[in-house]
């Protein structure tokens, strides 16, 4: 596997690959490699090769408090990683590299980028979709793979993919969990042993708000009740926000229906969690953790 530090060299490879009609994957990462990073990789390796992934911790999505400098930086078992995925090449950009002195243009994706997410983090998707669209620039993949596990970053990247005509196709993969339903996360490193026990709450509030679904709820503060009450009875759990959403606008459903998501962010003693769980829910009901 290649590790390759400049802008230049990267558009090179993925010239390289293009001139000869191969298929390029692309999966971007800040790093701190688990099997949910590797599972996107995974799948690409299906369609694409080359396949390249990239660790770029951006500063621009980070608030000014929050876990930039503590967020974990493995870059050699990462790098292990990645090549016993058999990874084509690393993009390992250095943060000169993406944002040169009196860099100055950002992307914003308006609307979807205010809610839930985005009013916790102000800022944070502007930063996201500015990196992502450099790094679409950069890599010109024909597909690039993302995490339903942020699914308000995945639909924000799909609008903007579409709103500017860009020529890569989005493809978004199931959450993986722990055995005991806690969606694998970098940030999961932070919990001591007892928060790593109580993070299990949000998939197991997802999972009452499930079963409710199978018994035929189908309101949604009725749903948002359950979650509220799985989540109250967790003294290390603060809940940021439990919302249920329509899948395209992620504004708010009285009723569950077609392409929805219950969305969910919760403080587990000072690391912020999120999770989801996607709902279709027409004449057959279909849920997705
Ligand atoms: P990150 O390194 O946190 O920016 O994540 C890079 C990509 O991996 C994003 O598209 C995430 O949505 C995806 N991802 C992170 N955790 C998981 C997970 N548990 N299951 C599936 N995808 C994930």
């Amino acid at each position: 596997m290649e590790t390759i530090r400049t802008i230049a060299w990267m558009k090179e490879k993925t010239r390289e690959a293009r001139q000869e009609q191969r298929i390029v994957g692309f999966v971007p990462t800040m790093g701190a490699l688990h099997a949910g990073h590797l599972a996107l990789v995974e799948k690409a390796k299906k369609v694409c090769s080359p396949v390249f992934a990239s660790i770029f911790l951006n500063p621009k999505q980070f608030g000014p408090h929050e876990d930039l400098s503590r967020y974990p930086r493995p870059l050699e078992t990462d790098i292990d990683k990645l090549m016993a995925a058999k990874v084509d090449g690393l993009f390992l950009p250095d943060a000169s590299e993406i944002y040169p002195h009196a860099f100055s243009t950002y992307v914003h994706v308006e609307g979807l980028s205010e809610r839930l997410e985005g009013k916790t983090r102000p800022g944070h998707f502007r930063g996201v979709a500015t990196v992502v669209l450099k790094l679409f620039e950069i890599v010109q993949p024909h597909f690039a793979y993302f995490g339903r596990k942020d699914a308000q970053q995945a639909r924000i990247i799909q609008q903007m993919t579409r709103d500017l005509n860009l020529d890569v196709e989005l493809v978004v993969c199931p959450i993986v969990r722990e055995a005991d339903g806690l969606a694998l996360s970098s940030r999961n490193t932070y919990l001591d042993a007892e928060e790593r026990r109580a993070a299990t709450v949000l998939y197991r509030s997802l999972k009452a708000a499930e079963a409710e679904l199978a018994a035929g709820v189908r309101d949604s503060l009725e749903l948002q009740r359950t979650i509220h009450k799985v989540l109250e009875k967790e003294p290390h759990a603060r809940l940021d926000y439990a919302e249920i959403v329509d899948a395209e606008t992620f504004e708010p459903v009285v009723q569950v229906r077609q392409h929805c998501y219950a969305l969910l962010a919760v403080y587990i003693g000072k690391t912020r969690l999120i999770d989801n769980m996607l709902i279709e829910a027409g004449d057959e009901l279909r849920v997705e953790l």
